[in-house]
């Protein structure tokens, strides 16, 4: 599967799970349970999903294939990122610390090609994709043991994409759904939450 079909199939699967959680909140709110015990009890459900979800990633290890040292994808410029970074933005500070602008996409191009074909075809246009400079040719990091935390955390959402090579890809197989879910989850108590208070 390209990763275009891939993040067509992960909406449609958003969407069912959109659709179950509803179902199952709505059944929850008929038996009587108020918007705010609702919240609360699902509060200690996602906790305990997400300590699951972080417990299993520590069983998965990284390969060295590189790829996430040539290959990290901002929806902001480095001014942007440096204007962040100067508002005290900690993930802006240290990706602009570790990664630089790649001269031409034709050269990210070669890393992730997938990657970039996805955004081609989604017509996406703002990105800029970055590469860290320090990353050896036999994809070695040359100061391992002190890497910036960005770079100990990826990957850090098991929805996001990865390249194939990754380590951590039984992960976010294993994880995608139950935090697809858990997002579902939210968004929709959110919403109970927000019309609630409009009342
Ligand atoms: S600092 Fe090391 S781990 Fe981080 S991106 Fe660079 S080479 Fe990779
Ligand atoms: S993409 Fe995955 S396996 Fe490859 S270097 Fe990064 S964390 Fe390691």
């Amino acid at each position: 599967m390209n990763l275009s079909d891939e993040y067509y199939s992960l909406k449609q699967k958003y969407r069912k799970l959109f659709q179950k959680s509803t179902q199952e909140i709505e059944a929850k709110l008929e038996q009587g349970l108020s918007v705010e015990q609702l919240e609360k009890s699902y509060k200690q459900k996602w906790q305990a999903e997400l300590s699951k979800v972080a417990n299993n990633r520590v069983k998965n290890h990284c390969t060295g294939c590189g790829v996430c040292c040539r290959f990290a994808v901002s929806e902001f410029s480095p001014e942007k990122l440096k204007q962040k970074a100067e508002n005290g933005d900690n993930f802006a500070y240290q990706f602009i610390k570790t990664f630089i602008p790649y001269e031409s996409i034709e050269k990210a191009k070669k890393v992730f090609p997938q990657y970039i074909k996805m955004l081609e075809e989604q017509g996406e246009k703002d990105y800029y994709i970055y590469h860290c400079p320090k990353v050896t040719e036999d994809n070695r990091c040359p100061d391992y043991e002190n890497r910036p935390q960005i770079c100990r955390d990826f990957p850090d959402n098991p929805v996001g994409f990865l390249p194939k090579t990754c380590g951590f890809t039984p992960w976010k197989l294993q994880s995608e759904s139950v935090l697809l879910k858990l997002n579902a989850e939210r968004e929709i108590i959110n919403f109970y939450l927000k019309e609630l208070n409009k009342s």
